[in-house]
């Protein structure tokens, strides 16, 4: 276990362990198939490196996460697209900090304009590679431009 400030939160976490269970998943082949989850994963190896440098540090591979709620607003196409929560987790508790409900996060922290996250200890779509009472949800906000070579339209 390590322990480090993220933003108001201090946590205490464990990164190998949530890296080990990142490495162990597979690609959700019946996962979603709608533009936003396949324009947000389109995105992910052109993170940029102080948003790739919080998941590392985390130790979460981002191109696995739990939940992408619809992107915001759906058009234009041809623009940047905003996802208001995604969900990722790691295996670690939080020591001090605000709590948050779901979806409703008051304080997030900004890594840049473009991205902010909230940690949570309530824990709403985990997978049984993290056991609901040793992990932190980490709730994301993030813009990414769109990269499908279709039109938009969802
Ligand atoms: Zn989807």
């Amino acid at each position: 276990m390590q322990r480090a400030q993220f933003g108001p939160w201090e946590i205490e976490y464990d990164r190998e362990a949530t890296q080990a269970a990142y490495a162990a998943m597979e690609p959700c082949e019946d996962g979603c198939n709608c533009q936003g989850c396949r324009n947000y994963l389109a995105n992910m190896p052109f993170l940029p490196e102080e948003v790739r440098q919080f998941f590392d540090s985390l130790g979460i591979d981002p191109a696995f996460p739990f939940e992408i709620s619809a992107p915001i607003p759906p058009a234009p196409w041809e623009g940047p697209l905003y996802y208001n929560s995604v969900y990722y987790y790691c295996f670690g508790r939080i020591v001090s900090g605000p709590e948050n409900e779901i979806g409703t996060c008051q304080c997030r922290h900004s890594v840049n304009k473009d991205f902010e996250y909230a940690f949570g200890s309530k824990c709403y779509w985990l997978a049984e590679e993290i056991p609901k009472e040793q992990a932190i949800q980490i709730e994301i906000t993030i813009t990414l431009p769109y990269r499908l070579d279709e039109p938009y339209t969802e």
